[in-house]
């Protein structure tokens, strides 16, 4: 039975006060709250085996590399990947991005089409850029309308011969629209372009299944998976990641080395160069086996439940729009109050307790489409509640109040 207030047992940070009022925490898009759970994990591991891995052959070491290759596994299993070794630790979303846009240099030339959605996050922007840049290849755009709906005619019009990569977000984190991926991936597979999912907003949401996705890559961080920060995963699949140079050379990822030539390891050791974040690899499947055990129906339901009431509840204060309002969408509300600026309301309502992200969400583009500096962004987790989402209208209330 999914009980809300004994869940919330489990997040130790959810009891403390800020600014003289309980936390309510709605800043779950940029990270996540750890669970006692995954906090004792970290504990454990420094206190009990912390050691370096793959190369010891003292028993810390063991038990150390045991539990990271370990937590590996729990990841392949949990994304249904077919192999352990193509699931690769990376630092997170990012790292993992510019992992496979660097590989990619050698496998494009000028003239070629890289596809990306209007609805990117700048890492999933920049790091394409990069590449047309070196490559000579160029950038095309799927557009949106003003609802937040990426436009699935205007994609498949876009898909020719030339179009060799696509590039687009499970789920939007300026505006918490879930994209129809799967419809996506089809598409490009059609005219033979590779896929590139970033489900960095998406895998706290939704379980994820890669091979029935079908994608080539998919990237996400544990950090919003009540996982650390600093690790994360690049899904791929295997004859990708063969056909991938190494990104980083160093230990680790090799076979052999002599001055005259280097040979690199298999997967997925050929793009883990120097000492992981140990730790970190075996937190994020612990975070994994929490989320697991509350179960992602359970998540949703609650999730659901909280993003209806809140919009609800918001839209009945005036002036007070929405941005992001297609009908698949995650518990993430964008918003802005006619005639205010959103850091103003995220500094008042912070006074009160509240925690949102204002501004531009790492999300430019999507900003200037809707010609606005920013939003406040309210991001709900399976850990939320009702009082809480009463708490922000009023605080957003008090705030429209104290500015107008
Ligand atoms: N893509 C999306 C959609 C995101 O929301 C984020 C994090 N805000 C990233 C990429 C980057 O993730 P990270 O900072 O963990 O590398």
């Amino acid at each position: 039975m999914f009980d809300v207030n004994e869940i919330r047992k489990d997040f130790p940070i959810l009891s403390r006060k800020v600014n003289g009022y309980p936390l309510v925490y709605l800043d779950n898009a940029a990270t996540s709250q750890k669970p006692q759970q995954v906090i004792d994990c970290i504990v454990d591991y420094y206190s009990n085996y912390n050691a370096n891995i793959h190369r010891g052959v003292h028993t810390l070491s063991q038990e150390a590399t045991d539990k990271y290759e370990a937590a590996r596994n729990t990841i392949k299993e949990h994304f249904n990947a077919s192999k352990t070794s193509e699931i690769i630790y990376t630092s997170g979303t990012t790292h993992s991005i510019n992992l496979v846009a660097s590989g990619f240099t050698s496998l494009l030339k000028k003239g070629d089409e890289i596809i990306v959605s209007a609805l990117e996050h700048h890492s999933n922007i920049v790091p394409w850029q990069m590449l047309c840049e070196r490559t000579g290849a160029v950038l095309k755009v799927i557009p949106m309308n003003q609802e937040g709906v990426l436009d699935m005619d205007a994609y498949v019009d876009l898909l020719n011969d030339k179009t060799q990569l696509v590039f687009v977000n499970h789920i939007s984190n300026a505006l918490g629209i879930i994209n129809p991926i799967k419809f996506i991936i089809d598409q490009a597979h059609r005219v033979g372009a590779v896929v590139l999912i970033d489900g960095a907003q998406a895998c706290s949401h939704v379980k994820v299944d890669f091979q029935a996705l079908d994608c080539d890559f998919y990237v996400t961080s544990a950090h919003k998976m009540c996982g650390p920060t600093g690790v994360g995963i690049l899904y791929g699949k295997e004859a990708w990641l063969e056909k991938l140079p190494p990104y980083q050379g160093g230990g680790e990822m090799i076979a052999e080395v002599s001055f005259e030539k280097t040979t690199y390891a298999g997967l997925p050791h050929k793009f883990e160069a120097g000492t992981p974040n140990i730790c970190g690899g075996i937190a994020f499947g612990a975070a994994i086996d929490y989320l697991n055990t509350i179960g992602f129906s359970e998540i949703a339901k609650q999730e659901e439940m909280l993003l209806e009431y809140a919009n609800k509840k918001l839209l009945e204060i005036e002036g007070l729009k929405i941005y992001g309002t297609g009908s698949e969408k995650t518990s993430v509300i964008s918003f802005n109050i006619e005639g205010l600026h959103p850091y103003d309301i995220g500094t008042i309502i912070d006074k009160l307790g509240i925690a949102v992200r204002t501004g531009h969400h790492c999300a430019q583009p999507v900003m200037d489409f809707f010609n606005i500096p920013g939003t406040v962004r309210a991001s709900f987790a399976f850990y939320n509640t009702i009082e809480e989402v009463d708490a922000l209208v009023s605080a957003v209330k008090k705030a429209k109040m104290m500015l107008s």
